[in-house]
């Protein structure tokens, strides 16, 4: 299906640049520089300038002289995975009055995936134990982490229940609640690649945020917290931006 979403608007000529890093934004003449291995390429907007940027959006967006009470506070969701597919639809429990979605069960075409967890990491992309650290993400992460632990009671008992899913098979308790399993099937599951959850902490009243954030300028519309859109709710909420904000 992407692909020939991808087909489709490149049919409508627009460019995709893979593997591409925006490392300079002058927000007055609407301009780019961007960065492909050695190639610099400089590139001019015309309208609005879109920011998507997942872990990155709050970052983009200070540069524009918004999200000023927002930074991306990373949270590391692991799964564990078998490769065969053992049912045929996506089973999530009913959501939680937090923005974290529980233990789900995901179908792929040939595997099919239990998790995750979500657990603080030092950086936005720490995915494994102490890879990609920066100094000022880590700080960023633990004082806040610790703030929040401090202040905030929801936090500390998520925290805590998040803890549980490490210890032995908890992690599968919690599936089971949903589908249940012979013990030969569970067994066959080894840990997968994590995902990086660009979550927003409110750094004003120390709240995780738990709605799609929007702000904008004259030249440019931000999108942040796409924390968990769904795939078919992200067509309406595409459709959301373009009417009300470009
Ligand atoms: C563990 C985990 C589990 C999840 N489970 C679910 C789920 O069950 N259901 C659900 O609906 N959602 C789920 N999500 C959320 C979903 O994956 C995200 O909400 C979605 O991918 C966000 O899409 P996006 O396009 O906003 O950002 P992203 O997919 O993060 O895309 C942002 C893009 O911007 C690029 N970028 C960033 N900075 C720069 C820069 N300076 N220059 C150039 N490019 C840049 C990045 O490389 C990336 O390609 C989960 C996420 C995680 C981590």
């Amino acid at each position: 299906m992407l692909f020939s979403l991808k087909k489709e608007l490149i049919e409508k000529e627009i460019v995709f640049l893979f593997n591409t890093n925006i490392f300079k934004i002058n927000c007055n003449d609407n301009t780019l520089k961007v960065i492909n291995g050695k190639r610099i390429t400089i590139i001019k907007w015309r309208e609005k300038f879109i920011n998507c940027a997942g872990l990155y959006t709050d970052k983009i967006a200070k540069i524009f002289g918004l999200a000023k009470h927002y930074i991306v506070l990373p949270f590391k969701g692991s799964y564990l995975q078998t490769n065969k597919r053992i049912l045929n639809t996506n089973v999530y429990p009913v959501p939680l009055l937090d923005s974290f979605l529980g233990v789900h069960w995901t179908i792929y075409k040939d595997k099919t995936k239990i998790g995750p967890t979500a657990f603080p990491v030092l950086s936005r992309e720490n995915y494994h134990l102490f890879e990609n650290i920066k100094i000022n993400e880590l700080l960023q992460s633990v004082i806040y982490n610790l703030i929040l632990a401090i202040k905030n009671d929801n936090y500390r008992k998520f925290a805590l229940e998040e803890m549980k899913k490490y210890i032995g098979k908890n992690i599968f308790q919690q599936g089971l609640n949903l589908v249940e399993f012979d013990k030969e099937v569970i067994e066959d599951f080894k840990p997968s690649e994590p995902g990086i959850r660009a979550q927003i902490l409110n750094t004003k009243t120390i709240k995780l945020e738990e709605d799609f954030i929007i702000e904008k300028t004259d030249n440019s519309i931000h999108v942040l917290n796409v924390v968990s859109p769904g795939f078919t709710s992200s067509y309406p909420f595409t459709k959301l931006i373009v009417n009300n904000y470009v």
